[in-house]
């Protein structure tokens, strides 16, 4: 069984020490997926200093030199992993940036080269902003070839690009939904990828303010009663002292399972 670990929101607006601050004895036991905004937009956001707040520009990444550097040394120690999280990370009047921003394709070809060759690293997994997708941003990752680590993207083939795939995938979550005594309303992820044509996807367990030990500890459970894997997503801006102590029993109560190996959230879709 593998089990990942996903952070999102890493920008320009990044102090690199606050990485250091929550990862530093968690990196060397299970890599981070750190989720990277390449262009972020300066908009008043809970992730986003309150000085710029007012601003409405984007800021490259490159404007912050010191996190360049450091996520250029963490991705060659092996203890980060990059995936592309949107491309400014903006709102829209009608929806978050990957429901509803008129250039996706540019949006994902632009920020992909970006953040590839601004760190020196392969991309190979993308997390639209707030999980959301739309069926024009799904059509557009699926299309550039990239996995999609989510939380509750939809099944339903009408809100999905039609595919060969589609229809199956959604009777084996049906199935799965079903075979656990869930009703449509009931909260549920996944736990074994889902290929498509040109990507896969994977859902992740939220690790925010209020999540307990027990809640994630029973998600794994059940995940490796399924046979499947699992992946937390968190954001570092709001690792408190509290979320941090979550984190590490949950990792240590993983690590005492039989047979789970920590791995980086790219490694969720290999096919073994
Ligand atoms: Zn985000």
């Amino acid at each position: 069984m593998k089990v990942a670990l996903r952070d999102d929101d890493t920008s320009y607006f990044t102090d690199p020490a606050r990485l250091d601050a929550v990862y530093h004895d968690v990196w060397d036991r299970l890599p981070v997926c750190l989720a990277v905004v390449p262009h972020a937009m300066g908009f008043a956001d809970k992730a986003i200093p309150e000085k710029y707040w007012q601003s409405h520009r984007p800021y490259p990444l490159e404007e912050n030199p010191a996190i360049v550097a450091r996520l250029r040394e963490l991705t060659a120690a092996g203890r980060v992993t990059i995936a592309q999280h949107g491309f400014t990370h903006e709102d829209f009047p009608d929806g978050h940036e990957f429901q509803a921003a008129p250039d996706l394709e540019m949006r994902l070809a632009r920020g992909h080269a970006y953040l590839e060759h601004l760190i020196g690293t392969k991309i190979r997994v993308f997390v639209p902003p707030h999980n959301a997708l739309s069926k024009r941003g799904l059509q557009a990752v699926s299309t550039a070839g990239l996995n999609l680590l989510g939380s509750f993207l939809s099944f339903r083939p009408s809100m999905r690009p039609w595919e060969p795939r589609t229809l199956a995938n959604w009777w084996r979550v049906r199935h799965y939904r079903a075979s656990t005594n869930r009703t449509k309303a009931d909260r549920m992820i996944y736990p074994h990828v889902l290929r498509y044509r040109h990507h896969a996807e994977f859902g992740c367990h939220s690790l925010i303010p209020g999540t307990t030990l027990d809640e994630l500890v029973r998600g794994f459970e059940e995940a490796r009663h399924a046979g499947g894997n699992f992946c937390i997503a968190t954001h570092y801006w709001e690792i408190d002292e509290t979320l941090k102590d979550v984190l590490v029993r949950f990792m240590d109560h993983a690590a005492r399972a039989p047979g789970v190996q920590f791995v980086p959230a790219e490694r969720l879709f290999d096919v073994n």
